[in-house]
């Protein structure tokens, strides 16, 4: 399947989702109509239907302006959400299968960071929002550190290893930094620091990243393992580190005091 990356405003990536054998498109995560546009003409491509994650502004600004100048376009996103997301035409819920573009897409439910959040699965290609970044995850602003859980290991912890993470922003140089501090000792983090930094020297995206890759440096996706668990201990007083949800809220925690 080819992905296209559509950057918006400061650090947000839309993508399209291309049927190329019949010229047509789905875009996921649009907060800005423009550059959506622009992408479709650039490639002649019609925009078949509208993927939101999660209601945020900077993941469905460009909802309502997307709708109106395509009649009848699909506009899909948690059906328990409906209320939040702009435009929205069909509620989807945990473990459907949607076809867009001639793409079959599964969607899956993840509330944390919104009470409302989907990833959308389509084959070995994830599209995670703001729940997975790459080294890091989202903010808990709707949901606790069991609901992240969920969603990290129980939900995208099933996904194959190459599996490729389309996620909701260019965030990854910062998380790889704080990451670093965590876990100073891993070649596989510096590994990718080298690569993530080659690439933003060039302007280029840090997306898509690989989830097996990620298993070795994204500290939330690690937080089982006793060497990162007692990174976050050390940080974290008083700390019960034979809870994986403990230590995943702890350090959620230091994420959001660091700098
Ligand atoms: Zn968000
Ligand atoms: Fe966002």
């Amino acid at each position: 399947m080819t992905v296209v990356v559509v950057p918006q405003l400061r650090d947000n990536y839309a993508y399209l989702l291309v049927d190329e054998v019949h010229a047509r498109a789905a875009a996921i995560d649009v907060a800005e109509a423009g550059p959506i546009e622009a992408a479709l003409a650039a490639r002649g491509l019609a925009l078949e239907a509208l993927l939101s994650t999660h209601h945020h502004p900077d993941h469905t600004g460009g909802n309502a302006a997307l709708a109106e100048a395509h009649p009848g376009l699909r506009v899909l996103g948690a059906a328990s959400d409906a209320a939040r997301i702009p435009a929205l035409t069909e509620g989807v819920h945990d473990g459907d299968l949607v076809r867009v573009a001639g793409h079959e897409v599964r969607v899956r439910f993840v509330p944390c960071h919104t009470r409302g959040h989907v990833v959308y699965v389509a084959g070995l290609d994830a599209f995670t929002g703001d729940t997975l970044f790459s080294g890091g995850c989202g903010r808990f602003f709707e949901g606790s550190a069991a609901d992240m859980y969920h969603a990290l290991y129980e939900v995208l912890g099933t996904l194959p290893d190459a599996t490729r993470v389309w996620c909701g922003h260019e965030y990854t140089a910062q998380n790889l930094a704080f990451a670093a501090e965590l876990e100073p000792q891993n070649e596989a983090l510096a590994a990718r620091r080298q690569a993530v930094e080659a690439l933003r020297g060039r302007g280029e995206p840090t997306v898509p990243a690989l989830l097996g890759e990620e298993r070795g440096y994204n500290p939330f996706l690690r937080v089982h393992l006793p060497a990162v668990a007692a990174a976050v201990a050390a940080r974290s007083p008083g700390l019960d580190v034979r809870d994986p949800v403990v230590v995943l809220g702890a350090l959620r925690a230091l994420k959001d005091e660091w700098r």
